[in-house]
């Protein structure tokens, strides 16, 4: 028996929820504790979705009014919040970014040096 290759149009709406989550809680972050590479908001992303109900949808009409349920709901956006930030504090205590395609590091480097030459206009 051949096992099915792929679920078309099924989405679990949760992925979006939580990468929007991610995302926000990297740009309000002053520390520079997380990563923005994509290995690291994936491997934050998936720790934080195990964690999570999944919403799936099956069609376009049907993600866009999850996605907005998801969004409106208070609650579950501080029970979205709270996972996601404890996911990112756990991949950032031992990062599997490889060293090339992630910027961390790049922009540890430019902090350091505006840090050292401030602008003086
Ligand atoms: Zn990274």
């Amino acid at each position: 028996m051949e096992a099915r290759k792929s679920l078309k149009g099924l989405e679990n709406q949760m992925e979006r929820a939580v990468l929007e989550m991610v995302n926000e809680i990297s740009l309000m972050e002053t520390q520079q504790r997380y990563c923005i590479c994509e290995k690291f908001c994936n491997d934050a992303a998936a720790l934080a979705l195990n964690n999570l109900q999944p919403r799936y949808t099956t069609s376009l009409q049907g993600s866009l009014y999850t996605l907005e349920a998801i969004q409106a709901d208070q609650e579950l956006q501080t029970l979205i919040r709270l996972q996601v930030v404890k996911a990112m504090e756990t991949v950032a205590a031992d990062p599997r970014c490889s060293e090339p395609e992630c910027p961390l590091k790049l922009r540890q480097l430019e902090t350091v040096e505006l840090e050292l030459a401030p602008n003086k206009d």
